[in-house]
C-alpha cells in the first residue's frame, strides 16, 4: 500500500509549492524510499499545451510527449526522474474520461453525477500513476489556492482518500506570511485563514511550511500551531533562499523527512543527500560571473516582467554554470526593442552568450533575426532553441546565402524561399484545426555528424532528447546552406530531418531542433549548455 501526501497552497499562488512539493520528494528519496510527484492542474484544458506561456508559464515537454506545467519540470529536476503523462492531470482530463465512460455505458445506467465520480476518477486516476511508478509514497500538487472553486473537487478527492485509509494519507499546506514594510511585522493571519479555509473542505494540515522572506520565530510558531490546529514542530519555516535548490536542506534543517515518516507510519532509514549537498556548496561558492542574455517576448504582464516562460532554459544555464564553477547572470531582452531600434543591438556585445529559445508566430521574430545576425557576425556564442534554430537558418539563407526574403511559412506563408515548411503531416492537421497535443512531441533520437561540436559536447553519437513543433528545416534548402559554411550536425534516424545546425567558423553557435533545456538535471547538466557557457568563458577571458 503507498502512502499519498497532498500539497495544497494557501493565501496565494507562486509562493512555491512546486518546488516545496519536489524538494519533499527529495527528501523522501533521500530517506531510500521510492517517490512520484504528481501535479494537478485545475484548467479545464487538457492539457497546457493550448495555453499561453505569459499566462500560463512555460509547457514542460515529458519523454513521452505530454505538454505539461512547468512543475512536472522542477520535479524531474530534484528527483532525477523521468515523469510522464500519468502523472500530470487536468480539470479537462478528468472530465473528459467521466464523459467518455457514460458514453460507454461504463457507470451501468446510474447517474452521473459531480460527486461522487468527478473525485472517484481523481483517486483512480492518482492510483493509475502509482502503480505505473511503483511508488512507496506520491506526491500530488493540488494547484491553485485553497478556497477556489477551481479546485475544490480535487480537494474533495483528496478528504475522500483520507476518509479511507486515513493512516496512509497526510496533507501539506503551503502558505505565505506577508511582512507588509508598513507595519514592519509578519503576519500570521491569511494563513490561519487559509487553513481553516481548508477545514472547511474537511481537510486538517497535519503541516503547515511558512513561506516567507524570512524565517518564523518562536512566537509566530506558536501562534500558528495553536490557531491552526497542528502541533509546534509541525510549523515549518521557509524562509526565501538564494537558490531553489538549498529547499530541500533547509526543509532537512527542520527535520521534516523524519517528522513527515513517523507520521506516515514509516521506517526512518539514514539519510543519504550528499551529492546534492555539495551541489549545493558549489553553487555558493562560485564567484566569477558568466553574463547570458534570453531574447524572447513571453515576459511582460502588465507592469511586470516574469520569466516563467523559460524556466527550463534558466535552470538549464544554471546547472550548466554550476558545473563549470560560474555565477550566471541572466537578462532577459525583449525581441521587440531590435525592432525599434538597431541601436539597441549593441547591447548584445556584452553578452558572453546569447540564448533564442523556443516560440510561435511572427510577433518579435524580425527582431529576434536581427539579433542572431549580430551574435553571428561578432562571434558572440549562441544557443538557438527550436525556433531560435529556425531562425537562425532564416537568418543566415538571407544574409549569407543571399536568399533574399526567406522565411519560414509559419511567418510568411507566401514566402519565396521557405527554407523552414511545415512537417507534412501536419498539413491537414492544421486544416482541421486540430491544436491540442498534435505537433512533433516528447522524445526523438538524432545522429550526430562526426567531428561536429554537437558530437564533441555529447561525446556520443547517438543522442534522444525532446521535442515540439510543427515546422522544420526545407530539405531542399540543405545543399545550398551547407554549401555556404552551415553545418547540419545532426539529423534524425531516417535522415529526413535536420535536428542540429552550427557554423564552422564560430567559437558556438548551434541551434537545435530539440529542446536540450528538458532534459538537464542540477547533477547532470545538458552538455550543449555546458559547451555553450564553456565558449562564454572563453569569450569573456579573451
Ligand atoms: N514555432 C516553431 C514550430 O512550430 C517552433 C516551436 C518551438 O520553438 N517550440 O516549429
Amino acid at each position: 500500500m503507498a502512502k499519498y501526501i497532498f500539497v495544497i497552497g494557501g493565501v496565494m499562488s507562486g509562493v512555491g509549492k512546486g518546488i516545496t512539493t519536489a524538494s519533499l520528494g527529495k527528501i523522501l528519496q533521500a530517506r531510500g524510499y521510492g517517490v512520484t510527484a504528481l501535479k494537478i492542474d485545475p484548467y479545464i484544458n487538457v492539457d497546457a499545451g493550448t495555453m499561453n506561456p505569459t499566462e500560463h508559464g512555460e509547457v514542460f515537454v515529458t519523454v513521452d510527449g505530454d505538454e505539461t506545467d512547468q512543475d512536472i519540470g522542477n520535479y524531474e529536476r530534484f528527483l532525477n526522474q523521468d515523469i510522464t503523462r500519468v502523472n500530470y492531470m487536468t480539470t479537462g482530463r478528468v472530465y473528459q474520461e467521466v464523459i467518455t465512460r457514460e458514453r460507454n455505458l461504463v457507470y451501468g445506467g446510474k447517474c452521473v453525477e459531480v460527486v461522487p465520480h468527478v473525485p472517484e476518477e481523481i483517486i483512480r486516476r492518482i492510483n493509475l500513476a502509482v502503480r505505473k511508478t511503483k511508488a512507496d509514497i506520491a506526491i500530488i500538487e493540488i494547484g491553485g489556492t485553497v478556497g477556489e472553486y477551481q479546485n475544490i473537487l480535487f480537494l474533495e478527492a483528496a478528504r475522500m482518500l483520507h476518509f479511507r485509509a486515513p493512516k496512509d494519507v497526510l496533507f501539506v499546506l503551503v502558505s505565505y506570511l506577508p511582512i507588509p514594510a508598513i507595519i514592519g511585522e509578519m503576519k500570521t493571519k491569511p494563513t490561519q485563514y487559509a487553513s481553516r479555509t481548508l477545514n472547511s473542505a474537511g481537510i486538517q494540515p497535519d503541516f503547515i511550511i511558512c513561506r516567507s522572506s524570512q524565517s518564523l520565530d518562536k512566537p509566530r510558531k506558536d501562534k500558528l500551531a495553536v490557531f491552526c490546529n497542528v502541533t509546534k514542530d509541525a510549523v515549518i519555516s521557509v524562509p526565501d533562499a538564494p537558490s531553489i535548490y538549498e529547499v530541500p536542506l533547509i526543509l532537512e534543517k527542520e527535520h521534516l523527512s523524519k517528522k513527515v515518516l513517523e507520521r506516515l507510519d514509516l521506517k526512518v532509514h539514514k539519510r543519504n543527500l550528499v551529492q546534492w549537498e555539495s551541489m549545493v556548496r558549489r553553487l555558493k561558492k562560485v564567484s566569477q560571473e558568466v553574463r547570458i542574455g534570453i531574447v524572447g517576448k513571453y515576459f511582460h504582464t502588465g507592469d511586470f516582467v516574469l520569466a516563467d516562460a523559460y524556466i527550463s532554459v534558466i535552470e538549464a544555464v544554471k546547472h550548466a554554470a554550476a558545473h563549470l564553477g560560474k555565477k550566471p547572470v541572466i537578462d532577459w531582452l525583449d525581441a521587440a526593442l531590435y525592432e525599434q531600434e538597431d541601436a539597441y543591438l549593441a547591447d548584445l556585445a556584452k553578452y558572453d552568450g546569447v540564448i533564442v529559445p523556443g516560440g510561435f508566430g511572427s510577433r518579435g521574430v524580425e527582431g529576434k533575426i536581427k539579433a542572431i545576425r549580430y551574435l553571428r557576425e561578432r562571434q558572440i556564442p549562441y544557443l538557438g532553441i527550436c525556433y531560435g534554430m529556425q531562425l537562425a537558418v532564416i537568418e543566415f539563407a538571407r544574409n549569407v546565402c543571399k536568399l533574399d526574403g526567406a522565411s519560414s511559412t509559419e511567418i510568411n506563408p507566401e514566402t519565396e524561399h521557405p527554407v523552414i515548411h511545415i512537417m507534412d503531416d501536419q498539413v491537414e492537421k492544421m486544416k482541421q484545426k486540430s491544436y491540442g497535443a498534435t505537433m512533433r512531441l516528447g522524445n526523438y533520437e538524432a545522429v550526430l555528424t562526426k567531428g561536429s561540436k554537437a558530437r564533441l559536447c555529447y561525446g556520443k553519437s547517438h543522442i534522444v532528447e525532446r521535442h515540439r513543433h510543427r515546422y522544420e528545416l526545407n530539405n531542399a534548402y540543405r545543399d545550398i546552406i551547407e554549401r555556404n559554411g552551415m553545418r547540419i550536425s545532426g539529423i534524425s534516424p531516417d535522415k529526413r530531418l535536420v535536428e542540429v545546425v552550427e557554423l564552422l567558423d564560430h567559437p558556438y553557435f548551434m541551434g537545435t531542433q530539440f529542446h536540450p533545456e528538458f532534459t538537464s538535471r542540477p547533477l547532470y547538466p545538458n552538455p550543449l549548455f555546458v559547451g555553450f557557457l564553456k565558449a562564454g568563458g572563453k569569450k569573456r577571458d579573451a
